[in-house]
């Protein structure tokens, strides 16, 4: 089914489907554990509107063959009015809600066009590396800095974190990016995945928490 926003009922939101603008390392132990150096600006990289599935009880990954499929829990934003050059106040103003998503990413094949210096798009932008849950509105703007993720595969936790040891807060993230891409409505904010990343099977179970907001409980299996 084509991806569309959905509001913690399931119900549609009146927004149009855009670009989803990610960060590489916006926590340092996640950098450190891909050996990675603690970056001077974020490093920003788009996944495509294609990209974009509802994560809800299946999670699907590309076949075998790609190489592995690591998982990388994030906090989403969705932007419901446009952000250029924009403020703190601004970028505030335009959350229209909050969930979790999964960064999928091809990392054999990353770290194969890394090392070649080549871009890493394929390895993060195919159709279906971007699960994305029902959304919910902004409990409070304090809560952006406070709020907790954790994902367990096959009941063990394997990423937890709260978004106080973010690098670059929600709200510095958005307006940076502001600088250099034009957020419509409709387009969402993924924030960087804290460490424990690692790959995915099919088959493995996956509970994914936002504090006590949200549970997305789902199963991998291959993407079609
Ligand atoms: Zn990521």
């Amino acid at each position: 089914m084509k991806y569309q926003h959905l509001d913690q009922n399931g119900k549609p939101i009146n927004l149009p489907v855009g670009k989803a603008v990610c960060v590489g390392r916006n926590y340092a132990a996640h950098a450190k554990e891909l050996g990675n150096p603690i970056p001077e600006r974020p490093i920003l990289f788009i996944k495509p509107s294609t990209s974009l599935v509802l994560w809800d009880s299946t999670v699907g990954i590309p076949p075998k063959s790609h190489g592995e499929c690591h998982h990388e829990l994030e906090l989403a934003i969705l932007i419901d009015k446009p952000l250029k050059n924009a403020s703190s106040d601004e970028v505030i103003d335009a959350i229209a809600g909050v969930t979790l998503s999964l960064d999928l990413t091809l990392r054999d094949l990353q770290t194969e066009l890394k090392s070649q210096g080549h871009p890493w798009e394929i390895a993060k932008a195919f159709d279906g590396a971007c699960p994305v849950g029902h959304w919910l509105r902004l409990p409070s703007e304090s809560w952006l800095k406070n709020a907790n993720l954790e994902l367990k595969v096959n009941g063990e936790i394997r990423q937890r974190v709260s978004t106080e040891w973010m690098l670059w807060s929600v709200v510095e993230l958005l307006t940076q990016i502001s600088q250099y891409f034009t957020l419509e409505p409709g387009d969402i904010v993924l924030t960087g995945t804290p460490a424990g990343v690692g790959p995915l099977n099919v088959g493995d179970f996956l509970t994914a928490k936002l504090d006590n907001l949200m549970t997305i409980e789902s199963e991998v299996n291959v993407f079609e």
